[in-house]
This record gives structure tokens, C-alpha cells and sequence, in this order.
């Protein structure tokens, strides 16, 4: 029987420490040990440290990571139609082996990040299905560092792409876990309102969840979220239904946003927003004011919504930057929703860690709870505030009682007296 003692952690939301008890990969107990219970025990001490459940990916493309070039970023407008087009002249040229190999880059730096659970899209538009392929292996290979969600994502359409429907379903006879459209990018507004229903009836069908890259555009018009939320609502689906990006949310007027509330409420679906990706795509048609891209998040979090933040690219044909950690993630977010009052930035850390975990829907599993599997991670930081105002690393990640990794503390050099 496997037993370990993490003693001074500090949890978020409480001034004390306390002790974690692992025993058999799973928390045993949370709470201060007796002496005598510690007696033999294997014990780290965590030195007051603020102890979180591990950061969530709730949103990224690990089969596009690190496909441009560093030296020529193809897509010279920047915006989001032309990143599909350079990526859909380049994705038949690679093989699954390839795939892999650049993926697995960028899946251990998320995991040296401090994040156990990802949530990856992957491009099923493509007769081979090599990126899926790519996927299920890498999911298999990983699982003991990280939980791997993959959605069946028709990039060039669910209908705008020649039987991209059927190669949807035929993602989730192979493995997917969720099923994915992108309606403002079909042909027509009639094909996208198809493709969400399309969603629906697969996932009802297969027992799926549902994630959709929905209304990520400039367009006042473009309006699928209140489609996707009156589904998800009619359909009993709402916890089980994501939209990522709604950038158009924020160019909405404010009569339309204060109507459509009422049904996002009602439908109680989750929101991912990518803000670095969506300040970069986004605003490139506007002069000024420009737009800043993101969706109304302080907006869907007062309203008692989910909301979570994600990396969404690492060097793809819409993003040339990115680099797997989701602390910088959630800098760039709280700037750019302005989540700035003490309070919001006290609980800035749940948009990367429980309210991704939601969104993922392994809420019930995920957490630092007696009975749960001893997942968690351990920030150079003593207190929620700090560790966001610093953008704290992690220094350790432990995922069923075991380390993942361990970082030494960060040293240097100085001759400054007044440094040392
Ligand atoms: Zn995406």
C-alpha cells in the first residue's frame, strides 16, 4: 500500500495550512495529521505553498501545433478565414508519425505547465483522418500524464466540406469524445444553423458532449450562440454543450445581448474564451476604435455562467506565437475582460482550473477532495493573489500521488550586494 504525507500545503481560499494524506493514488485526507498517524509515512513538506488541482486546456489544436514556418507566417492578414485556407494547403501533406512528433512537444510542455487535462480539436476534414489518427495514439500514450478529451472538429465545415458530416461521425466511431462544428464559417447561415443541429443529433445518438467554435467573428450578425444555447436548453444539454470563442458577443448592441442572456441563463452551457488568439485574430477589419475580440466574459460569470479561458494555438496558420503555459493565458484574459477588482483577481486561478474542469465535465472526479485521485499541483506562490500578480510557476505536478515533475528553485548570480 502506497502511503505519502504533503504536509503545509495551503489551499486555495483558506488562511491555515493543512496536510494532504495520499494513499493508493488517491486524497485519503485533507486535513491537519497527528503526530502519531505520521509516524513512518513518507512526507514532503510543501512549506505553505498554495497547493491547486491541476491547470485544465479546455480548448487547443494539438495537431496544428508547430506547423508554419518561424521564419514566414503565411497568413499575411491574420484573421481567421485566412488561417483555414493556409492550413487546408498544407494538412494533406503530413503524415500520423508527424503529427505526433510535433504534438508531443507541445503536450509535454503543457504537462511541465502544470496542466493534466486537455481538451484537443482536431481537424476531421480530411479523407485520411490523419490528425485523428495522430490523436488517439498520443491519448493512449499520455494517459498517465494527462486526460486527453479529443472533439471531432469539421474545420472546413460540417456541410461546406464534402461529407464533412459524415467524416464527423465517423471520427466518433473511432475514439472522439466530443463533437464539434463551426457554424459561422459554413457556406450559408442556413448550413450553419444544419450543422448545429447536425451536433445535436450525433451527440444525443452516441452519448457525446459538445463543443463548437461558434460566432468567432467581427459580424454583429452572426448570432449561432442563441441557436446553440435554445438546443442545448430544448435538448436538456446544457451542461454538456460548450461554445468556445462567441466573439461576436462583443460587437453585439447591448438591446440584442440583454434578450440573449435570458436563454444563455436558461441553458446554462459553458463558455471558452481564447483571449490571446482572439486579440490577435480578431479587430483586423476595423480601424479605430478597434475591437478587442473577446466574448462578454465578467458579463457570463456575473450572470452565473461558466466561463473558462484557454491557449487554443501554438504556432499554427493562425497563431504564430503561444507556448502551452496557461498562466500567461490567464494574464492576458483578466486584462483583456478586465477582471481587475481584487476579488476577481482572488478567483482569477478558477478560469484555468475548476471552471475548465466543468467544461470538460469531469467536474465530479476533478478537485482536491477525499476519495478523489491525488491529481494536483504546487505554484512557487503562497496566495492566490500573488500567484496571479506574479504569474507564479509551478513547481511540482503530482498526478496519483506521484510526480510528475519536480522543479529545483530558481537561482542566479549576482555581484550586487544589494541583489543578494
Ligand atoms: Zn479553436
Amino acid at each position: 500500500m502506497s502511503k505519502k504525507l504533503f504536509k503545509n500545503a495551503r489551499l486555495k481560499g483558506s488562511q491555515k495550512l493543512t496536510d494532504i494524506l495520499v494513499e493508493n493514488e488517491k486524497f485519503k485526507k485533507i486535513s491537519p495529521c497527528q503526530d502519531k498517524e505520521k509516524s513512518n509515512l513518507e512526507q514532503i513538506d510543501l512549506k505553505g505553498k498554495l497547493v491547486l488541482p491541476p491547470y485544465v486546456e479546455p480548448h487547443i489544436h494539438l495537431d496544428y501545433v508547430y506547423s508554419i514556418s518561424t521564419t514566414d507566417f503565411k497568413n499575411k492578414s491574420g484573421t481567421l478565414i485566412e488561417g483555414i485556407q493556409k492550413w487546408s494547403e498544407i494538412k494533406h501533406d503530413r503524415s500520423v508519425e508527424e503529427v505526433k512528433e510535433k504534438a508531443r512537444i507541445a503536450i509535454n510542455k503543457e504537462i511541465l505547465s502544470g496542466i493534466q487535462y486537455v481538451r484537443t480539436h482536431v481537424d476531421v476534414t480530411e479523407p485520411n483522418l490523419t490528425s485523428l489518427k495522430a490523436m488517439l495514439e498520443l491519448r493512449e500514450e499520455y494517459k498517465d500524464a494527462i486526460t486527453m478529451q479529443i472533439v471531432a472538429f469539421p474545420q472546413e465545415g460540417m456541410y461546406s466540406y464534402q461529407y464533412g458530416d459524415k467524416l464527423v461521425e465517423e471520427a466518433i466511431h473511432m475514439g472522439a469524445d466530443v463533437i464539434g462544428a463551426i457554424p459561422h464559417y459554413e457556406f450559408t447561415k442556413e448550413l450553419g444553423e444544419l450543422s448545429l443541429k447536425k451536433v445535436f443529433e450525433l451527440a444525443m445518438k452516441y452519448d457525446k458532449l459538445i463543443d463548437v467554435h461558434c460566432d468567432e467573428i467581427d459580424d454583429e450578425e452572426s448570432r449561432f450562440v442563441e441557436s446553440l444555447a435554445t438546443l442545448a436548453y430544448l435538448n436538456s444539454m446544457g451542461e454538456r454543450t460548450t461554445a468556445s470563442h462567441t466573439c461576436a458577443m462583443g460587437s453585439y448592441n447591448n438591446a440584442y445581448a440583454n434578450k440573449l442572456f435570458r436563454i444563455l441563463k436558461l441553458s446554462n452551457i459553458n463558455f471558452i474564451s481564447c483571449p490571446t488568439e482572439n486579440m490577435h485574430l480578431q479587430g483586423k477589419g476595423d480601424t479605430y476604435p478597434k475591437r478587442r475580440g473577446v466574448t462578454r466574459v465578467p458579463e457570463l460569470l456575473d450572470a452565473g455562467l461558466n466561463v473558462c479561458f484557454a491557449q487554443d494555438s501554438i504556432s499554427d496558420p493562425w497563431y504564430p506565437l503561444g507556448s502551452g503555459n496557461l498562466m500567461n493565458i490567464l494574464d492576458a484574459g483578466i486584462h483583456i475582460s478586465q477582471l481587475t477588482t481584487m476579488e476577481q483577481i482572488y478567483n482569477a486561478l478558477d478560469l484555468i482550473t475548476i471552471n475548465g474542469a466543468k467544461t470538460m465535465y469531469i467536474h465530479d472526479r476533478y478537485g482536491i477532495q477525499e476519495g478523489h485521485d491525488a491529481n494536483f499541483i504546487v505554484l512557487d506562490s503562497s496566495d492566490e493573489y500573488d500567484a496571479v500578480r506574479e504569474r507564479a510557476g509551478v513547481i511540482c505536478s503530482i498526478r496519483k500521488g506521484e510526480y510528475l515533475f519536480k522543479k529545483s528553485p530558481e537561482s542566479y548570480e549576482t555581484k550586487l550586494q544589494i541583489l543578494k
